[in-house]
């Protein structure tokens, strides 16, 4: 079966800093109120949709005045814990009357642990039952725990997380919203469908320059990974694009670039 023939009805957004915040950790209005109004659009097609979305360090260091990203721990944890208020503060806002986000933070931890493991999709799950009058749909908005996330215990990067929620919600697509069209080749052609990750692959990844968020194309590649190996296709999109995650849903392989799973 061609994957667009697909009916893919569970799926993983993950939205990074550098796409709704501007170097500076302002927030770009216009992208959040696209990415909120097609997140709602699924919902309403009987689809469910789990979130995972950065943004607390970067909207910290806005609110607090940090002009560059800070280096230590506890700086970073203060603007976090700061910034994810302001964050899930404008996804109220964004989505609308009768929508509501339920914020989840993990650790690694969260995921080592059998008992907290299950508890986190029981949660979710919980969630994404949730409408009644006044409820139209409740959106799970997964985060790092980063406040008191350590070294030890960190993902290091929302892309991880996003493709460790996917395995742990069992979801059908995994969407890795970026601000490129996807894997770009040393012609700067997207890469339409990647197989495997050989190190020619690796190679046509480079490191993100901005401030405000971490990981870039190389981390994205780590994630698409896990959840190709559990079965998931991955697709890395560019998040600016009108309409991105209606289209991908619809057809994968044409929007950017699709991880085909094991
Ligand atoms: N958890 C961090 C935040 O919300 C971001 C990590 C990342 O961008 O990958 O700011």
């Amino acid at each position: 079966m061609q994957l667009s023939e697909k009916n893919y009805k569970r799926i993983v957004v993950k939205v990074g800093s550098s796409l709704f915040c501007s170097a500076d950790g302002t927030l770009e209005e216009g992208v959040l109120e696209s990415f909120t109004r097609q997140i709602s659009a699924l919902f309403k097609q009987g689809k469910e949709v789990i979130v995972v979305s950065s943004g607390a360090i970067a909207m910290g260091m806005h609110v607090l005045g940090m002009k560059k990203r800070p280096k230590d721990l506890a700086s970073l944890q203060a603007a976090a814990a700061v910034g994810q208020n302001e964050l899930m503060h404008v996804y109220r806002k964004f989505f609308g009357k009768g929508w509501f986000g339920g914020q989840i933070l993990l650790t690694r931890d969260d995921f080592n642990d059998r008992k907290r493991y299950l508890n986190a999709r029981h949660t979710i799950e919980a969630l994404l039952k949730k409408r009644n009058y006044r409820v139209q749909g409740v959106v799970p908005i997964i985060n790092e725990n980063d406040t008191v996330a350590t070294d030890e215990i960190k993902f290091g990067d929302n892309d991880r997380l996003s493709a460790m929620t996917a395995v742990l919600v069992c979801a059908d697509l995994l969407v890795i919203l970026s601000d490129v069209d996807g894997l770009l080749d040393e012609n700067k052609k997207v890469v339409r469908k990647v197989y495997e990750i050989t190190p020619a692959i690796k190679a046509m990844a480079s490191p993100t320059k901005k401030q405000t968020s971490v990981g870039g194309m190389i981390t994205k590649i780590e994630a698409a990974k896990i959840a190709a190996d559990s079965g998931i296709p991955c697709v890395i999109a560019n998040g600016r694009k009108k309409n991105i995650i209606l289209s991908v849903v619809k057809t994968p392989e044409k929007c950017g670039t699709l991880f085909v799973p094991k």
